[in-house]
């Protein structure tokens, strides 16, 4: 028996489970399954050229050494990245604590009423912090949540104008991003200073920035009041911490807020994540991109929480979408939202005071040593004007342990926050060669710009302020949930595998988390070293030329993707160019992002096989040669088929002088088999949250890095300063947790990763065979073979029995599993993705959970249970349910709560009954309800 390797961690099943599933499956060996499954124009024969695998402690030595080359200096730069002391409670029990961060997005809304309590209270805080009616459950970053904003102004805005005014003194990389976003939709921007300039006669939204990213403090009424006479709508991007002490947007009229809560206890991670939010005054809420958690009712008439407005989500809008926006920052918006609730509003304007505090005391110091600090209300943050010795002030800081922000050659600015101390002071003093001062001086906040209004009172902020009172609130919510550390998420195309523990490690040591973006170089050079490996691993992966990890979702790696299409035409000569064919089967997100880079979007059809019918992609091509931009196409398709027409269909759009994106999520289909870059793709996003190990969080984080042939490297995403757009906020996005698929990838070497993939294909056409007598497989490909993931056809069924797909999904709740995903992307049917790490006793308990399951629709379609009224329209049970004194239903409650082969010890109890969603959309309430609402 050799060491066991990581890969034997990762991978659930042992080599004689493996043997019994190719058993069932009909072959010999996993080599022989992948050659029939795997069509030969594809497949890559080669080894991935990947260092040795190492063990889980080599891993960490090697990242420990990594760590080591960055610096943890103090951090004064600002920009909209701040120290914070993440609540050692939260740090543990939310972010280290896998019932948080295995969780899904929550769909399914009976087993998610943890975390949707949490993103509640995380909504409340924006909206009660900004003033504003409504807001979402996380954006990406402050950026791309400012960009989200303009196009929301631009939809919603009276005039027709397509000219944008941004605030001189916003942050640079917000700025960078939004105009990045804008020149594809041919929006103009236009930055003015608020002080000195007019505002042009016509535009159709105004940004401003509160406070400044100099760290002035203005009163904007004035300015919102001319825009809105202008028909514009009014952007405040605000910080969190300052609307504690400062009148907050919405009471001086602003239509949207947008920003971060990265300050309220989520480490800076060089760059992220953390979460972006995005609030809007009434009116505008159905207007609002992203996910909104709201308050609905369940099948007994109890309050429950789920998703509301789902209609609006991107995967039914497709082409009509005006966001592409799908993982979003679900974990580390309940991290912010847990820091409100632990500190409440005293502790949060408590924090504000001394940071407030401190900025006036380093001004004051300043002020009396001569140093030009402009007069004006400031919250956190004093631009100095030092002139010609800006460079010099900050080398001398930065002797001394402090970075701060070079402005320019005569300005520095300089950020206080929550972690700021006597010492950090006394060392700018220093470098700026002024004497140290002590003791109390005047707040310098504006006096008319003051906060009066009470915010946070409901009880959820005022009832967890112990220590033990918080561990046990977090306890509770995470109890009430479903994640992986239950049992399997079988969902197709989100491939729920193992996020291993020892991947997980490096996310919270100081080196990896207290890391600003703009640190200088020097002090980072870990991180740059380790995401240099990383892209040039993932570069040999996928078999492109060039990798950047930037985008902070797979959404934005589409973007980025296109934008870089786009460019590329555009040098050529060929801008012209700008038809972006997607197939009918495409996630919605490939569509939203086509419009978002200004592509007019065609759909192409899907054969009876539900493959891409190549007579209309002819006819869509010959239609659209010359306006052709592009194909956008996932592989293995959606419809979890490797698709034998793929290089066919890829010679195709070359020959139209199109260029094919290769929607890469699925790539855990093709790891160590066949390599997108070099089957005729040219570009392709990847999904580290999905193949490569980053958890999901409950909804994100995720990261979505672009992959390019060298033509195309070039576009490849930058800081807009150098020429290539911004798509993220910071130059990596959300470095903090590239530690993860950096492991993922060191600990299981080129064999274990090929490996992985063969079981997943394995799994899923265990599964696939093992339930075909059951429910028809809807689509196969080469010897009748799936995948990574199956469609299992619950049409035939509702048609006959009238039980329906969601009854389907709410009856695997009783018996203990998290539905496949559902009516994606066939309406009717659930697709199933086992991944690698399900072992095969979990494998089966799905799969006969699937089979009892078929049993009860029969006793349905018998007559035996009326549709109405049987264990699957009735499910989920809850215990109260089940234990109630009356049941009026024609099955036993021990059927009702304990399906067969459930373990009775360790059942899993949803606390609701089924969902209402319509219910909540007619009512809307998208904040912390009253506590009556739960009275019984
Ligand atoms: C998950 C997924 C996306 C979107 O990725 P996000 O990270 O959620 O933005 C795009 N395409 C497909 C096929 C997917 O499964």
């Amino acid at each position: 028996m050799t060491v066991e390797q990581f890969a034997d961690r990762h991978i659930g099943p042992d080599p004689d489970s493996e043997r019994r599933m190719l058993d069932t499956v009909g072959y010999g060996s996993v080599e022989e399954l992948m050659d029939a499954a795997i069509p030969e124009v594809i497949r890559w024969h080669g080894r991935l050229d990947l260092p040795a695998a190492a063990s889980e402690q080599e891993a960490i030595a090697e990242l420990r050494a990594l760590a080591a080359r960055n610096t943890v200096a103090v951090s004064m730069i600002g920009l909209g990245y701040h120290g914070t002391h993440t609540p050692a409670v939260i740090r543990r029990n939310v972010l280290e604590n896998p019932a948080w961060y295995t969780a899904y997005t929550p769909y399914q809304p009976e087993i998610s009423q943890g975390r949707l309590e949490a993103l509640l209270n995380f909504q409340t805080v924006v909206t009660d912090l900004t003033g504003l009616a409504t807001a979402n459950a996380s954006m990406l970053d402050e950026g791309t949540a400012a960009a989200e904003a303009m196009t929301l102004a631009r939809r919603a805005a009276k005039t027709r104008s397509n000219v944008y005014v941004v605030d001189a003194d916003t942050l640079p990389q917000t700025l960078a991003v939004i105009a990045g976003r804008a020149e594809p939709l041919g929006i103009e921007v236009r930055v003015v200073d608020v002080d000195t300039d007019e505002l042009p006669a016509e535009f159709f939204g105004l940004h401003l920035q509160y406070p400044g990213a100099s760290g002035a403090v203005r009163d904007h009424t004035a300015l919102v009041a001319a825009a809105h006479a202008a028909g514009a709508l009014v952007t405040v991007a605000a910080d969190l911490l300052a609307l504690t002490v400062l009148r907050p947007p919405g009471e001086i009229g602003a239509d949207i807020a947008a920003g971060t809560s990265q300050r309220f206890g989520v480490p800076m991670g060089f760059g992220g994540p953390h979460a972006g939010y995005l609030a809007v005054r009434s009116g505008l809420e159905r207007m609002l991109p992203g996910r909104l958690v709201g308050v609905s009712k369940d099948a007994a008439g109890d309050p429950a929480y789920r998703l509301a407005l789902q209609t609006r989500e991107q995967h039914i809008r497709r082409e009509k979408a005006t966001s592409n926006i799908c993982t979003a920052q679900v974990l580390l918006a309940v991290m912010a939202g847990m820091y409100a609730v632990y500190h409440g509003p005293d502790g949060l304007r408590a924090i504000a005071g001394r940071t407030h505090g401190m900025a006036a005391r380093l001004a004051a110091g300043l002020r009396a040593g001569g140093v030009d600090v402009p007069d004006g209300g400031f919250f956190d943050t004093v631009t100095a004007r030092v002139p010609g010795r800006a460079a010099e002030v900050v080398a001398a800081a930065r002797a001394r342990g402090v970075n701060l922000r070079l402005v320019d050659a005569d300005r520095v600015g300089i950020s206080c926050d929550e972690t700021t101390t006597d010492g950090h002071l006394e060392s700018v003093w220093a470098a700026f060669g002024v004497a140290p001062v002590s003791g109390p001086v005047p707040a310098a906040l504006p006096r008319a710009l003051a906060r009066t209004s009470d915010f946070l009172t409901h009880p959820v902020f005022h009832a967890h302020r112990s220590e033990t009172a918080m561990l046990r609130y977090l306890r509770r919510l995470a109890d009430v949930d479903y994640a992986l550390d239950r049992g399997m998420i079988p969902l197709g195309s989100c491939t729920m595998k193992l996020n291993a523990t020892t991947e997980m490690e490096p996310v919270s040591w100081p080196e990896f988390a207290h890391l600003h973006p703009f640190a200088p170089a020097e002090q980072t050079a870990g991180y740059r070293e380790l995401i240099g490996q990383l892209e040039g691993w993932l570069a040999e992966v996928t078999g492109y030329d060039a990798v950047s990890v930037q985008p902070n979702a797979g959404s934005q790696g589409e973007l980025a993707g296109l934008l870089a299409i786009r460019a590329y035409h555009r040098d050529r000569g060929e801008g012209h160019r700008d038809v972006c064919l997607i197939p009918s089967s495409a996630h919605g997100t490939n569509a939203a992002s086509a419009v978002m880079a200004g592509m007019r979007v065609v759909v192409v059809g899907c054969d009876a096989d539900g493959n891409v019918d190549l007579v209309d992609l002819d006819a869509k091509i010959d239609q659209h040669r010359d306006a052709l931009a592009a194909i956008m196409v996932t592989y293995p398709s959606t419809h979890g088929v490797y698709e034998t027409g793929i290089a066919q269909l890829c010679a195709k759009v070359h020959d139209a002088g199109g260029q094919v994106y290769v929607d890469g999520a699925n790539l855990n289909a093709l790891v160590g088999y066949a390599r997108p870059g070099r089957f005729g793709a040219d570009v392709s996003h990847l999904n580290l949250h999905k193949t490569f190990c980053i958890p999901h969080g409950g909804g994100g984080p995720g990261v979505g890095p672009v992959a390019v042939r060298a033509h195309l490297a070039a576009y490849l995403p930058g800081t807009g300063a150098d020429g290539r757009p911004a798509i993220a906020a910071a130059p990596f996005g959300s470095a903090g947790i590239l530690p993860i698929p950096w492991a993922y990838l060191r600990m299981m070497g080129a064999d274990g990763l090929a490996r992985a993939t063969g079981v997943a294909v394995l799994a899923a056409n265990y599964v696939a065979a093992r339930l075909r007598a059951h429910y028809p497989v809807l689509y196969a490909g080469n010897k009748g073979l799936v995948a990574h993931e199956c469609i299992l056809d619950l049409r035939p069924v509702t048609k006959a029995t009238g039980v329906s797909v969601d009854d389907v999904a709410k009856r695997l709740i009783d018996y203990g599993f998290h539905a496949p995903t559902m009516s994606f992307p066939v309406a009717g049917t659930l697709m199933v993705e086992p991944t690698e790490s399900e072992d095969l006793a979990e494998l089966d308990r799905f799969c006969d959970a699937m089979i009892a399951i078929r049993a009860e629709i029969d006793k349905v379609g018998a007559g035996q249970w009326p549709v109405g009224d049987s264990p699957l329209s009735n499910a989920p049970h809850t215990a109260a349910m089940v234990s109630a004194d009356d049941w009026p239903h024609p099955y036993p409650r021990s059927v009702g709560g304990y399906p067969a082969g459930v373990d009775r010890a360790g059942k899993y109890w949803p606390p609701v009954r089924r969902v209402d969603g319509a219910y909540g959309d007619r009512n809307l309430v998208c904040s912390c309800p009253a506590p009556e609402a739960f009275a019984q």
